[in-house]
């Protein structure tokens, strides 16, 4: 008997998952899962724990960067209805793990309960998001979040207060394999001036971000005191570019792909840049991406 003979339902081998990053490029999983309930994640992960395979969760694949070669081990996703909920309750809005972030700052706002709209744009999922403690120069999602639920390595649930999770520039403590789901705690206001105000930064963020072209993702963190396209365009390299990988005009910190790019494209992109500006201005840029 197979590790995997009664999980066939939502467990596929040789997956691509090119079509589920936002660069648009990269190998196979191994095996890729979709759990459609709780009982089903729960019992993959505990088969992986009993198996020593590596193990991963793919959420919007908009901050990962997967070689040709592909992913051994599962590759999980929680695209499924069931770590996708969204619900209002008073002050505080709970969501899925899987779920957009875009869609819980609209269900927020609709329900008159600012903070997260300030992330508006973040094109992730919630798990994605707190994993990395996505935000902008204002605000991050880490300074919401009051409580989350995870699932660990060994397959056990447990809940975080935020008392037990710690959040620093785009790095969170919550490193468990899977976030279920978040609890974020808001400030009420009116839904006039929230709409307002995330119709605004919208505009602001379209023009500064590749918003319309998909096979894009952002290179590196800031560095302290300034920005790391500001960084990229001093150091002059503003149109570097690797094979098919070039970085975008307007935020020399976004790569671009064309179609026939490669992910050891952006991984030469990558290096040379962040050799190139070390050796120019003695800033050491660190990957915002994981390179998987
Ligand atoms: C156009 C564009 C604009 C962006 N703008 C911003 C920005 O303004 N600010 C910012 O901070 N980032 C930004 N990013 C980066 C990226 O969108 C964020 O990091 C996002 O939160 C990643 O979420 P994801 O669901 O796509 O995660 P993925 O890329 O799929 O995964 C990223 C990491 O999160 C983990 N993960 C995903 N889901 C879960 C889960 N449910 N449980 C546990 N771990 C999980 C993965 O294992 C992986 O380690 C931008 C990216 C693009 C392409």
């Amino acid at each position: 008997m197979s590790w995997v003979t009664g999980l066939e339902h939502f467990v596929r081998n040789d997956e691509p998952l090119a079509s589920r990053c936002w660069l648009r490029c990269g190998g196979p999983a191994a095996f890729f899962a979709e759990p459609a309930t709780m009982d089903d994640l729960v019992e993959l992960v505990k088969r992986c724990a009993a198996e020593s395979l590596p193990v991963r969760l793919l959420g919007n694949g908009s901050n990962v960067l997967i070689k040709s070669a592909g992913l051994e081990g599962v590759t999980i996703s929680l695209d499924a209805p069931a770590f996708g909920a969204v619900s209002v309750d008073g002050n505080s809005i709970k969501a899925g793990g899987g779920v957009a972030l875009a869609h819980v700052i609209t269900a927020a706002a609709g329900a008159g309960l600012a903070g997260l709209e300030q992330l508006i744009g973040i094109p992730g999922t919630v798990g994605g998001a707190l994993h990395g403690n996505s935000g902008d120069r204002t605000t991050d999602v880490g300074d919401w979040v009051s409580q989350v639920t995870v699932l660990d390595r060994a397959g056990e649930v447990r809940t975080l207060s935020k008392e037990q999770m710690t959040f620093s520039y785009r790095s969170s403590s919550v490193d468990e394999l899977a976030i279920l789901d978040a609890t974020f705690q808001l400030e009420p206001e009116s839904n006039d001036e929230l709409t307002r105000r995330m119709q605004k930064l919208w505009i602001v963020k379209r023009a500064k971000q590749p918003t319309g072209e998909k096979a894009t993702a952002c290179l590196f963190k800031d560095p302290i005191g300034m920005t790391a396209g500001e960084t990229i365009e001093q150091a002059g390299l503003k149109t570097a570019r690797s094979g098919g990988a070039s970085l975008l005009d307007r935020d020399p910190n976004f790569v671009l792909l064309s179609q026939d790019a490669s992910s050891d494209d952006v991984v030469k992109l990558l290096d040379d840049v962040r050799e190139q500006v070390s050796q120019k201005l003695g800033v050491e840029l660190e990957t915002a991406i994981q390179i998987w």
